[in-house]
């Protein structure tokens, strides 16, 4: 925490500090007790003592060092009693939470603070013991897309607060971010992205477009929300990021964004000449939005939550095989010569995307449109929207097929 500085990544998580702060029930100060106080500690203090709703001093790295003499110094902060602790060695740190702990409650009486884990079940096994509910875990999201569609503004908008700040400044590397969120009862986990950044900063001038960055996203997530431009239209940089995305087999949903600034009489066109553009992501739906006017964002998370059960979903062998022959009887795999393929039966291979097995005979001469067909077949029927979904076909060694004519 640099409470003084004004510029670059420190003013930047410097905000972020301070936003902790605020929503910190008690904040930790912890200090080096080797290198001994210095003015920045005196600036940190004077800004804590200003913020926080409590503080406890933690002097840090005091293994080997007299109790009296460790930490003695830090007590000129004027924030209380310091505790000396080492984080290497676990020392102090039992003694340093439990006094924390105190504190919240006292200063709160009747808050609930966690309970501690419940012993393990002296009958394991018992069937009548209730098996605790697994909690919902969140969808991960990225938000992708090139630099000015909207993405920040989106994200903050979601966040509902100024949260986010970015370390793209050249020569800086940083853990990557990760902020959970909920949005109508749901949780999610932002996960970070290129051009997750504040505006009006130095470097956004300078920033480029970071593939890798974009890239780890995209493997990071279940869902990716896909921001375009609307006004742009789609660009050559759209088109690979959408690339990345098929790759990756992620569940996906488009945002037309900055929708606000499209003209109403060119709207139907301008949705239409999208959907024309990115046909190959036809299996994601694709909602206009305003991320500015936070408009349709109901929708808009409402399709993530979707696309993520459909790329998630159990798909059962008995029905997969139903819809199959169903799909053979409405329309029957071309021949190939003198060979028809035979497909007898479906089963899931995977998740994230689904994969659906096709096992029969003969299998390789099925063409790649048949195999489009079938998707889209399963789709409808399976409702997969938002997910793309993976066709594999299987034949089964048959000594007794027809030999093909040379
Ligand atoms: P990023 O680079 O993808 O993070 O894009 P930003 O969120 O920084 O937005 C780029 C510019 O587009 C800013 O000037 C935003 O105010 C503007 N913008 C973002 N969303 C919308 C929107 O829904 N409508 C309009 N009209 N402008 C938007």
């Amino acid at each position: 925490f640099e409470p003084v500085a004004a510029t670059g990544v420190a003013a930047q998580m410097a905000r972020q500090t301070r936003q902790a702060i605020v929503e910190a029930d008690l904040v930790i100060f912890v200090l080096d007790g080797r290198q001994g106080m210095t003015p920045r500690d005196q600036d940190i203090a004077n800004e804590l003592r200003r913020s926080a709703r409590l503080v406890r001093v933690a002097v840090n790295k005091t293994e080997g060092m007299a109790q009296a003499v460790a930490g003695a110094e830090f007590h000129a902060l004027g924030l209380g009693t310091p505790s000396s602790i080492s984080s290497a060695h676990g020392e102090g740190i039992v003694e340093l939470i439990g006094d924390c702990l105190d504190a919240v409650e006292q200063a709160q009486p009747g808050l609930s603070l966690p309970e501690p884990p419940a012993a393990p079940s002296p009958h394991p096994g018992d069937p009548d013991a209730a098996a605790p509910a697994e909690p919902e875990r969140p969808i991960r999201v990225a938000v992708v897309g090139r630099p000015n569609s909207g993405k920040s503004t989106l994200i903050n908008a979601l966040l509902g607060e100024e949260r986010l700040i970015a370390f793209d400044t050249p020569g800086t590397t940083r853990d990557s971010i990760a902020v959970d969120f909920e949005f109508e009862k749901r949780r999610y986990t932002l996960v970070d992205t290129a051009g997750i950044r504040r505006r009006g900063k130095v470097h956004e001038t300078i920033e480029k477009f970071s593939v890798v960055k974009t890239l780890q996203a995209i493997e990071d997530c279940n869902v990716c929300i896909l921001m375009i431009d609307a006004i742009d239209g789609v660009s050559e940089q759209d088109g690979s990021i959408a690339s990345y995305i098929l790759d990756s087999g992620r569940a996906l949903v488009i945002a037309l964004n900055k929708w606000d600034a499209v003209p109403p009489d060119n709207r139907a066109w301008v949705e239409q000449e999208f959907a024309r553009k990115l046909h190959f992501l036809s299996f994601a739906r694709m909602h206009p939005i305003s991320a500015l006017k936070r408009k349709s964002l109901k929708t808009l998370m409402r399709s993530v939550t979707a696309a993520h059960s459909a790329a998630t979903s159990n798909l059962s062998t008995p029905k997969l095989t139903r819809f199959l022959l169903a799909a053979i009887q409405h329309q029957a795999p071309p021949r190939s010569g003198p060979v028809r393929p035979k497909m007898r039966y479906a089963h899931q291979g995977g998740q994230n995307p689904p994969v659906i097995v096709i096992h029969g005979s003969a299998l390789n001469k099925v063409s790649e449109s048949y195999k489009r067909y079938l998707e889209g077949w399963f789709r409808d029927r399976m409702a997969l929207q938002g997910t793309p979904l993976r066709i594999e076909l299987r034949s089964g060694a048959n000594p007794f097929a027809p030999k093909t004519p040379r």
